[in-house]
């Protein structure tokens, strides 16, 4: 069924009553040429690209939850490419370049806004170190602008630009950044997929894989065993897990991050800003709360659930930018379970098993990434060489020393 203007005025005249489910759900078949553990962002997307750009269509989707009940669904939606490595950058850009024509090629509202994602600095130490990545950013295509304090003042004239400790110089700005609704790009991937024939199953957990020898043949679910000629995994926070079972250590550590939403109120803040001198981000959503979130909880957990000490940096982080935000009531606040990597960049490679593919090791980002890991994951996937842009995402660069290593932390995941 196409969305339009038209589809929309008729089903109307007819009441409503005859739009069709948005994607089939389905139970296992015996037997697939691809199946893609994990029903988040990054699984759907690839199931759709490797239909749409490969043909491959006799692909599952399995998904231990609801689609989108894992990061898909719980972060705060923010898109950018502002990235300083050339490892990465290409990469964050071509997914960029994604989101500008996603709702033309799903026919679906993703609610893609383009509204601009502000980096502040704080001092002329930290506006070289933008100027420098900023810089990156346009030879690698990007667009990117330097802005002065008075130029700052004018978008955003509540910040504390005098505060004694952290005042604000002037700002990076990617006016091509800004937020998608993150359960409508779920779906809008899963409808396209779904619609060139890829079956996705819910409520099915893989639990074993499958081996002859050092070649995956198949996986045990909680809906019984498929046998697949090729498995990519896109499990995000779970990967370490999923990994384990089949005794494979990943250089990833599962933490958690937090986010937060205010109550409503008028149109506030026009763009995506990040607060320069500790970690604190925020949005206004179209209804009016604000989105904001800041570092992760610091300790290994697989529990989906925050702690108080990050919801209290993260509001200092906040009052620190904008006062303002202290007269707010929070709304509600959740946690997802990030895969933190040790460069805190992600993987996209093979494994050393035949016929399993890795797909993660996103950290707090992977949001943004999802249009063109999706894409990269199934180039790999069907034609068994890294797409260009995400060659540098290998799994072996933790042994050979090739890290992409964006904030120049070393091998610290609680830093990246
Ligand atoms: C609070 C928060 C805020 C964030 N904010 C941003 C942001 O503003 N911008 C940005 O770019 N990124 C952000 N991120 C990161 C981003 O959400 C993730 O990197 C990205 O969603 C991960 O990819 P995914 O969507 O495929 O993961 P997920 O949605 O987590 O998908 C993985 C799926 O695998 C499933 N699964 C796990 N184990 C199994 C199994 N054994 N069998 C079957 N299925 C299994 C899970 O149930 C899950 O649905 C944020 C993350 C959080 C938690």
């Amino acid at each position: 069924m196409r969305y339009s203007l038209l589809a929309l005025a008729r089903q109307a005249f007819r009441g409503n009553r005859h739009w069709q489910p948005v994607w089939r759900d389905t139970e296992p078949r015996p037997s697939y040429d691809v199946v893609i553990v994990g029903g988040g962002g990054h699984g759907l997307a690839t199931a759709y690209y490797l239909a749409k750009q490969h043909g491959v269509r006799n692909v599952a989707v399995v998904e231990k939850g609801w689609i989108g009940s894992g990061n898909a669904g719980r972060n705060t939606t923010i898109i950018r490419s502002n990235y300083l490595l050339p490892g990465n950058e290409p990469f964050y850009e071509r997914s960029m370049k994604l989101w500008e024509g996603l709702e033309q090629d799903l026919n679906y509202n993703a609610m893609v806004s383009q509204r601009g994602v502000l980096n502040v600095y704080h001092s002329d130490a930290q506006r070289d170190a933008f100027a420098r990545r900023g810089n990156a950013m346009r030879l690698a295509g990007a667009d990117a602008e330097m802005l002065d304090a008075e130029a700052v003042r004018r978008m955003l004239p509540f910040l504390d630009f005098d505060n004694a400790r952290f005042p604000i110089k002037g700002g990076l700005l990617q006016r091509r950044g800004g937020t998608a609704r993150h359960d409508a790009v779920v779906w809008g991937y899963a409808r396209g997929a779904s619609d060139r024939g890829v079956d996705i199953i819910q409520n099915c957990e893989v639990t074993r894989f499958l081996r002859d020898g050092s070649r995956i043949v198949g996986l045990n679910t909680t809906k019984g065993t498929i046998r697949c000629g090729k498995v990519g995994l896109a499990v995000a926070g779970s990967s370490s897990r999923v990994a384990k079972l089949l005794g494979l250590k990943l250089p990833i550590e599962s933490h958690l991050l937090q986010a937060f939403v205010s109550e409503a109120i008028k149109p506030l803040i026009p763009c995506v800003v990040t607060f320069g001198a500790g970690h604190f981000y925020v949005s206004q959503s179209d209804k009016g709360g604000l989105v904001f979130g800041g570092d992760i909880d610091g300790y290994n957990s697989y529990a989906q659930r925050g702690n108080l000490p990050v919801v209290e940096d993260v509001c200092e982080g906040g009052m620190a930018l904008m006062p303002a935000i202290g007269r707010l009531r929070l709304l509600r606040s959740w946690a997802g379970l990030v895969d933190m990597s040790m460069d805190g960049s992600p993987i996209i490679d093979r494994t050393p098993f035949n016929g399993l593919y890795l797909n993660a090791g996103w950290c707090y980002g992977g949001f943004k990434a999802t249009p063109a890991s999706g894409w990269c994951f199934a180039h790999l996937l069907a034609q068994d060489q890294p797409d260009p842009v995400a060659s540098a995402f290998r799994l072996d660069r933790f042994e050979t020393g090739h890290l992409i290593d964006e904030k120049g932390q070393g091998a610290q995941p609680n830093l990246h």
